[in-house]
C-alpha cells in the first residue's frame, strides 16, 4: 500500500492541479479520487455530480498538505493563486463575496484524509465573517441574533483551533456575559448580549495573541487553511494513524465551502445518519438531528439529540428527501453510506457521505443482506468486511444466568455491542496506568474527547453520560469493535473527585461495573463472561441452525473460499486446538511446535532427563520414555485435522529453556548447604546446576537449537520421527488418512538438512516395515535462517517442503532480537524509523525480499516445492495479502485468526489494497 500511494503522491505533486472545484451539478473530481481528494472531498465531488444538492466548494487536494511540510510549512505562491482562482469561481456560483459587507460569503474548512479519523484533525466554521461583514450577514437574512451567533462561534472555533487559545478562555467569558444577564441557556442570549461577547472573544484574542482578530477574510481562510494542514500531525492523529495502520505521508486534503446553516431558527437544523444500524447491520434508518444547530454540535456531544426518525414529523419533506437521497446513495456506493446533512429554512444540503464505519457484527450482516437484497455480489461482499474487525465476532459475551442474577442500574444508548467489565476509571491515561498493571478497566467519561484514544483503546469498554449514537465516543467504540454505551444520562460523574452517582449510589474509582453495549444495559458489579455465539457453534454446544450470526459469518467465508489461492492452515499443537482450527476452516497444520508438548503434565523430569545424560545410552533411555507420550500426541493432532497435511517440526529451542533458572538452582544449593544437608537432594541440585552452567549461552537464539539440537544429539530427531510415523501408521490401519510432513527447523546450510533428512528417512523405512504400512511422508525444512533463503535452490535439492519462519526470519534479518525489540520499538515508531512492528506485519523490502528470494529460487529447483508461512504474520492481513503476491501456496495462523486469514486471503486474490 505504501508503495502505491508514494508513487500517486509524487505524482499528483508534479502535476499542476491542485485545487478542485465542486459546485452547480459539476465537480473537477469523482468518487475514484480518494487518495488525492480524501474521502470527504471525493464524497462531495460525487454527489455534485449525481446533482445532489451540495453546497459549492473546492477541495485542496493532499498533494498540497505533503508540499506544505515539505517547504518548511509555506504554501508555494502558484499554489495560492489556483486557491484564489477557485474562490472567485466559488463566489460566482454561490451568489456572494468572501468579505463582502452586503452578501458576505461564509465557508467552512475542514480537514479530509483518504481515511476517517473521526475528530482528530481540524475544522473551522462561518469563515469569512468580520465586523462589517457581520452586518451584512444580519442585513442579508434579517435575523441580528443568528448573525452575532455564527460571529461569536467563529472566533471561539479561529482562536482556539488557528490561534491555539485554551478553549477555558472563551469558556469563561460567555459563561460571564451569561451570568451578567441572568442567562441559563445560551438561546437565552439576544443580539445585544451577543454582540458584547463579541467584544469579549476579540479582547480574549488579543491579550493572548497580542494582536487584533484578524479582520481581512482572506487572511483568515490561509490562516485556517495552514491549521488544517498542522492537524495532520498533532499528537492525537498520529496516534490514532499508529492504531489503525495509516501512513503518515498520505497526507489529509482541505475541504473548503460554503456555509449553510443550521442556526437560522427552528425551521432549520443538522444531524448524521447511517443508511443502516451501524452497531448491528439492522437494515433501518438511523442517525439523529438538532433543530437549530450547527453541525460540530452533534458530532461533539454537547447536547443529546433527536433520533432521525422523529424529523419525519418536524420536517416531512425535508426528511422524504433526505431518505431518497441516501438510499440512492447506498445503492450507487454498493454500501451503507453515512451521511452529514444541514437544513436550513427546510431546505436540505447534504454535506457529506461516505462508506460508514461499522462494528464486525453489523459488517457480517451487511455484507449478506446487501447480497440476498441482490444490491451486490457475494464477491463484491467478500470486500466490504474488514478481515480483522472478524475477531469482534469471537469476543466473550456475558453469561446470560450470571448476568440476570445483578439488577439493571441504568441504561444508555447501545453504541457498540459486547460484553465490557472492569474497574472503572475516569480519565485516559489512568486506562493505561492501570491495564499496564495488568488490571481490565472501563473507561467512564462524561463524554470522550479525541484526546482519549489511547485509554480507549487498552480499555474494555467505554461508557458516557451524554452524547447520541454518532458521538466520539460511539463512532470510535465501534470502529474499534470496544463494548460502548453512550448516552447514560443516569450517570452524574464528578471526573474530579473520580466518582460517579447512580440511582442513589455511589461508584468509586477502582469499583466493578459491567454493561452490555448491544442492549445498553449498565450494572454494578463484576459478571464472568461466556463464549461468543460464534465459538459456541465452532465449539459444538450450540446448534448452527439457531445461530443467525453464525450462519452468515459461515456464508461470508465460504464465498471467500471461492476466491482465495491461497491455502489456509493452523498453527496448532494439539488435538483440541486442531479441531477448533478445523471447525474455523482451516484445512492442514502448518506448525506443530512439538516442544511444547514436552511442558505437558509428568513430562518435564524426563525431559530433563534427557538433558542431563552425560551419554547417549542415558539418553536414549529418557527418549524411550517419551517416545509413547508423543506417539499419543501426534496421533490426537492428526486426528484433529483428518486427511489434511500436518507439519510437524522437530525440536527447536536451546535445551535450557527445560531446565529450572541458574539462579534458583544457586540458591537452593547455597541454602541446603547453610541448614548443612547432605545426600541425595543436594548432590542432584549440584548436578543440575553444573548441567545447566554448561549449557548456558550467552545467545541462546543463535545458539544451541534448531536443526543443531538435531545434529549433536540425532536420537532425538529419531524419537521424533518414529513418534510421528507410528502415530501415522496406527491411523492408516484404522482408516483415516493421514499426511505427514516433517519439518526441520533453523537450517542455512543444505548440508544440515541432508544430515537430518537421512535420518527420517531410515527411521521412517524401519517403523513402515515394522509396522507392515506404508504411509506418504514429506520432509521439508523452515526458511528462517537469511542464509536458507540466499540458498535456497541448494536446500530445495533435499526439501520437498518450504515454511518461512518470519518470526526468525525477522529477527536475523534486522538483527532484533525477538524478545528485547519492545525496549526500543516504541521510539522507532516515533521517529518514523518504522511504521509498523515488523514482527507483526512482514516488512515487505527487507524479510519480504528473503521470503521471495527462497521462493524463486526453491522453485527452480523443484517446481513444484510446496511453500508455506508458519510465522505470526500468517494471521496478519497485509502480510497475507504479499504472500498472495510472491506466490506462496498456504499462511499457517493460529486457530483464532483462521476466519481473519480465509477472508483477507480472498481480499488478496481479489486484489484490494490492504486498508482501503
Ligand atoms: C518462526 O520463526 O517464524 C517460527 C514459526 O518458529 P518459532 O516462532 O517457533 O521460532
Ligand atoms: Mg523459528
Amino acid at each position: 500500500m505504501a508503495k502505491t500511494n508514494v508513487k500517486k503522491t509524487a505524482k499528483a505533486g508534479k502535476s499542476n492541479k491542485h485545487v478542485y472545484f465542486f459546485g452547480a451539478g459539476k465537480a473537477d473530481g469523482n468518487r475514484t479520487m480518494k487518495d488525492l481528494l480524501g474521502g470527504k472531498g471525493a464524497g462531495l465531488a460525487e454527489m455534485t455530480n449525481a446533482g445532489l444538492p451540495v453546497p459549492p466548494g473546492f477541495t485542496i487536494s493532499t498533494a498540497v498538505c505533503n508540499i506544505y511540510y515539505k517547504e518548511h510549512r509555506k504554501i508555494p505562491a502558484a499554489i495560492d493563486r489556483e486557491i484564489a482562482d477557485q474562490l472567485k469561481k466559488l463566489e460566482k456560483a454561490a451568489g456572494a463575496t468572501l468579505g463582502s459587507t452586503e452578501n458576505p460569503l461564509l465557508v467552512s474548512v475542514r480537514s479530509g484524509a483518504k481515511f476517517s479519523m473521526p475528530g482528530m484533525m481540524d475544522t473551522i466554521l462561518n469563515l469569512g465573517l468580520n465586523d462589517d461583514a457581520v452586518e451584512g450577514l444580519k442585513r442579508r437574512t434579517g435575523n441580528g441574533r443568528f448573525a452575532f451567533d455564527s460571529y461569536r462561534r467563529f472566533i471561539q472555533m479561529f482562536g482556539s483551533v488557528v490561534l491555539e487559545i485554551p478553549k477555558d478562555a472563551f469558556e469563561h467569558e460567555f459563561e460571564g456575559e451569561k451570568s451578567a444577564r441572568g442567562a441559563r441557556l445560551d438561546t437565552d442570549l439576544d443580539e445585544q448580549a451577543l454582540r458584547n461577547v463579541v467584544q469579549r472573544f476579540k479582547k480574549v484574542v488579543k491579550d493572548r495573541t497580542k494582536r487584533d482578530f484578524p479582520q481581512d477574510p482572506h487572511q483568515q481562510l490561509t490562516m485556517a487553511r495552514d491549521a488544517v494542514f498542522r492537524s495532520w500531525m498533532n499528537a492525537r492523529a498520529i496516534e490514532y494513524r499508529r492504531i489503525y495502520d495509516i501512513p503518515d505521508h498520505i497526507g489529509t486534503a482541505v475541504n473548503v465551502q460554503m456555509m449553510v446553516f443550521g442556526n437560522t431558527g427552528d425551521r432549520s437544523g443538522t444531524g448524521v445518519g447511517f443508511t443502516r444500524n451501524p452497531a448491528t447491520g439492522a437494515k433501518e434508518f438511523y442517525g439523529e438531528f438538532l433543530i437549530n444547530a450547527q453541525g460540530e454540535d452533534v458530532v461533539a456531544g454537547i447536547r443529546t439529540p433527536q433520533p432521525i426518525r422523529e424529523l419525519e414529523q418536524v420536517m416531512p419533506k425535508a426528511y422524504k428527501q433526505l431518505r431518497e437521497i441516501t438510499t440512492r446513495l447506498e445503492k450507487n456506493y454498493k454500501d451503507v453510506q453515512d451521511f452529514e446533512f444541514t437544513i436550513q429554512d427546510e431546505r436540505l444540503f447534504m454535506l457529506q457521505t461516505r462508506s460508514g464505519k461499522r462494528t464486525g457484527y453489523a459488517a457480517v450482516v451487511i455484507a449478506t443482506d446487501l447480497v440476498a437484497e441482490k444490491l451486490v455480489t457475494p464477491k463484491e461482499a467478500i470486500l466490504l468486511v474488514d478481515p480483522e474487525s472478524l475477531n469482534q465476532l469471537l469476543a466473550p459475551g456475558f453469561d446470560p444466568d450470571e448476568w440476570k442474577k445483578i439488577p439493571v442500574t441504568t441504561r444508555g444508548l447501545p453504541a457498540s455491542p459486547g460484553a465490557a467489565s472492569g474497574e472503572v476509571v475516569f480519565s485516559a491515561d489512568r486506562a493505561v496506568e492501570w491495564v499496564n498493571q495488568g488490571k481490565q478497566v472501563i473507561l467512564v467519561r462524561r463524554e470522550t474527547v479525541p484526546d482519549d484514544i489511547h485509554g480507549m483503546f487498552v480499555a474494555q469498554g467505554i461508557l458516557t453520560a451524554t452524547g447520541g449514537m454518532t458521538s466520539h465516543a460511539a463512532v470510535v467504540g465501534r470502529q474499534m469493535g470496544k463494548p460502548s454505551i453512550v448516552g447514560a444520562g443516569g450517570l452524574a460523574i464528578d471526573e474530579s473527585a473520580r466518582q460517579f452517582r447512580v440511582d442513589g449510589k455511589t461508584v468509586k474509582e477502582g469499583d466493578f461495573v459491567s454493561f452490555d453495549g448491544l442492549s445498553g444495559e449498565v450494572k454494578l458489579g463484576k459478571v464472568a463472561s461466556k463464549p461468543s455465539e460464534i465459538l459456541q457453534v465452532v465449539n459444538g454446544t450450540l446448534a448452527a441452525k439457531k445461530s443467525d450470526i453464525y450462519q452468515r459469518f459461515e456464508k461470508l467465508l465460504s464465498w471467500a473460499d471461492q476466491y482465495r489461492r491461497l491455502g489456509v492452515r493452523a498453527n496448532a499443537d494439539l488435538q483440541d486446538q486442531a479441531e477448533l482450527a478445523y471447525a474455523f476452516g482451516a484445512r492442514g497444520i502448518g506448525l506443530c511446535r512439538t516442544e511444547h508438548m514436552f511442558f505437558g503434565e509428568g513430562r518435564i523430569p524426563i525431559v530433563q532427563r534427557m538433558i542431563l545424560a552425560d551419554n547417549e545410552a542415558d539418553r536414549r533411555k529418557a527418549l524411550n520414555e517419551l517416545l509413547p507420550l508423543q506417539r499419543d500426541d501426534f496421533y490426537g493432532v492428526f486426528k484433529g485435522m483428518p486427511g489434511q497435511p500436518v507439519t510437524i517440526r522437530t525440536i527447536d529451542p536451546p535445551l535450557h529453556e527445560f531446565l529450572p533458572k541458574r539462579e534458583d538452582l544457586m540458591v537452593d544449593v547455597a541454602r541446603l548447604e547453610a541448614l548443612g544437608k547432605k545426600g541425595a537432594e543436594l548432590d542432584e541440585k549440584r548436578r543440575l546446576l553444573a548441567r545447566v552452567e554448561q549449557l548456558h549461552e550467552f545467545n541462546p537464539m543463535l545458539g544451541h537449537r534448531g536443526v543443531r539440537l538435531g545434529i549433536t544429539y540425532p536420537e532425538i530427531t529419531e524419537m521424533q520421527t518414529r513418534a510421528i510415523i507410528e502415530a501415522a501408521c496406527r491411523l492408516h490401519k484404522e482408516g483415516t488418512k493421514v499426511i505427514p510432513e516433517i519439518m526441520i527447523p533453523l537450517v542455512g546450510h543444505v548440508k544440515e538438512l541432508r544430515d537430518q533428512k537421512a535420518v527420517v528417512d531410515r527411521v521412517a523405512t524401519e517403523v513402515m516395515k515394522e509396522q507392515g504400512v506404508k504411509v506418504k511422508y514429506h520432509v521439508g525444512t523452515m526458511i528462517e535462517v537469511p542464509r536458507g533463503s540466499i540458498t535456497a535452490d541448494q536446500i530445495a535439492t533435499e526439501a520437498q517442503f518450504f515454511s518461512f519462519g518470519t518470526n526468525d526470519l525477522t529477527q536475523l534479518a534486522y538483527g532484533f532480537s525477538r524478545d528485547d525489540v519492545g525496549k526500543f520499538l516504541r521510539i522507532y515508531q516515533e521517529k518514523k524509523i518504522l511504521d509498523r512492528d515488523p514482527f507483526a506485519s512482514i516488512d515487505t523490502e527487507g524479510v519480504g525480499a528473503l521470503v521471495e528470494m527462497g521462493v524463486r529460487l526453491g522453485r527452480k529447483t523443484r517446481p513444484d516445492l510446496k511453500l508455506g508461512i508458519c510465522g505470526e504474520h500468517g494471521g496478519d492481513p497485509a502480510s497475507i495479502h504479499f504472500f498472495h503476491t510472491v506466490g506462496l501456496d498456504y499462511v499457517s495462523a493460529s486457530p483464532y485468526r483462521i476466519p481473519v486469514a480465509r477472508l483477507a486471503a480472498a481480499q488478496a486474490a481479489l486484489s484490494v489494497k490492504v486498508g482501503d
